[in-house]
């Protein structure tokens, strides 16, 4: 199959070992291993300087038992099939997980955003809606910000939707501006609820705040903000980094200043306080929070053993292999996994669907309150059986997520 891929292969592997413990039917877990439908789609685009660029998109969706499939738009060099469909597989678990009403999707256009101006940034992801448009909506599949797009890019995606169809449909993504029916709350929802998991986990090992010294890689969306609401909460934010550079301090980053300083100037240097870091080295620091929040495969078999936290919080989605796992698992060092850990940005773009289809909105208050109720149950729900089971977080994570697809393929039958 042309999805086959180290991180689909991963994933598998993951999910199998979560149905043999659940005992899953295996007529069930045989179609759960493989995507429900995938689009491949060729986009041609005039680049500013007249010529036609032709990149490569992909829209997956791995799930749709229990409602519409979900998950974000990825623009990376990168990017392909594999990985896409792995990524849609734990989109499915994920929200499955945390009670959603949602399945799993992921798309991505192989790209390298970094090189393409605005206008061609632009006519890159309107044609990608286009080409995309036959397989989503806002009760088919509805797609979010990842790696490298935003709320600009979902802005254009609503608007390119809206007007194939005649009329506004601001349900057709999450994570848009407030000004077209975005949610308060939602820019900073996966790395507040990177923060507050985080938090919770570090609590029951018996770590204060005050205590904590935190290391993260990739100073993104995600990164950047579990930066900021870590110390916000009074830990110490050692050492972050982004796919070019890194910065540590050992006794903390001033967070609010550097994210000013990196956003104005678009590097850490000319920042004084702090001294460069690769990001091999961050990974390696002794610190008690490690946060991987950039990319996939980042903890492997190979840093592993010289990892020197006690937890690693996974704000990116894959960052850790399962060799690296059993070897963390071994060493006692905790792993929350992404699924849970990272969990926030989907939960309020479930709030952000919601609100749009009612043409109702909330509060910032009643937003931030809801995500931390939904947080703290599954991480209860999570511990709890990971306790019970003697198995991971990832684990009992995997098993309460597949668990609850499972119970609804098998009432709703096999069509026809
Ligand atoms: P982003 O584009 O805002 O930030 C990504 C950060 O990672 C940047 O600082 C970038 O420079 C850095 N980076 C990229 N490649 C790197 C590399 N090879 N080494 C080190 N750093 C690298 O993206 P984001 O939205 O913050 O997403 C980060 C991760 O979190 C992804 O794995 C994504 O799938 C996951 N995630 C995001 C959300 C969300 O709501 N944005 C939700 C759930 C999971």
């Amino acid at each position: 199959m042309e999805y086959q891929s180290p991180m689909y292969e991963m994933v598998v592997r993951q999910f199998d070992e979560a149905a043999e413990r659940l005992r899953l039917d295996p007529n069930l877990s045989g179609r759960l291993r493989h995507p429900k439908r995938s689009l491949v789609v060729t986009l041609p685009v005039r680049m500013d300087d007249g010529r036609v660029e032709v990149f490569t998109g992909y829209r997956v969706q791995h799930d749709t038992t229990l409602g519409p499939s979900k998950g974000g738009i990825r623009y990376h060099p990168d990017v392909h099939l594999g990985e896409i469909t792995a990524l849609a597989m734990l989109m499915s678990w994920k929200c499955a997980l945390m009670g959603l009403p949602f399945g799993g999707a992921k798309g991505g256009v192989r790209c390298d955003s970094k090189t393409l101006s605005r206008a061609e940034n632009q006519r890159l992801t309107r044609r990608y809606t286009s080409e995309i448009l036959l397989m989503i909506g806002p009760e088919v599949d509805i797609p979010a910000p990842d790696v490298a797009t935003n709320e600009q890019t979902m802005a254009w995606m609503m608007d390119t939707y809206s007007m194939q169809k005649g009329y506004a449909v601001p349900g057709i993504v999450t994570g848009k501006p407030i000004a077209i029916g975005g949610t308060l709350g939602r820019r900073e929802a996966t790395g507040m609820g990177v923060a507050h998991v985080a938090l919770q986990t570090a609590a029951r090992h018996g770590l204060r705040p005050s205590g904590m010294r935190v290391a993260i890689q990739g100073f993104g969306n995600v990164g950047g903000t579990a930066a900021k609401y870590l110390a916000r909460e009074g830990c110490r934010v050692i050492a972050v980094s982004n796919s070019r550079e890194g910065i540590h301090n050992e006794r903390g980053l001033a967070i609010e200043t550097l994210l000013r300083h990196a956003e104005q100037e678009g590097t850490f240097k000319g920042y004084p306080e702090g001294d460069a870091i690769t990001n091999a080295e961050l990974l390696e620091l002794p610190c008690e929070a490690l946060i991987p929040a950039a990319i996939e495969n980042q903890v492997t078999e190979r840093n592993a053993p010289r990892l020197r936290c006690r937890l690693i919080v996974e704000g990116a989605n894959g960052p850790t292999t399962i060799e690296a796992d059993r070897i963390l698992e071994d060493r006692g060092i905790r792993v929350i996994p992404d699924i849970l850990a990272n969990s926030g940005g989907v939960v309020v773009s479930y709030f952000e669907w919601v609100q749009d289809l009612q043409y109702y909105f909330w509060t910032e208050e009643e937003i931030v309150g809801r995500l931390k109720t939904l947080l703290s149950r599954a991480f209860e729900g999570v511990w709890t059986m990971s306790s019970e089971e003697k198995v991971t977080l990832r684990m009992a994570a995997l098993m309460k997520g597949v668990r609850r697809i499972a119970e609804a393929m098998r009432v709703r039958g096999l069509y026809p």
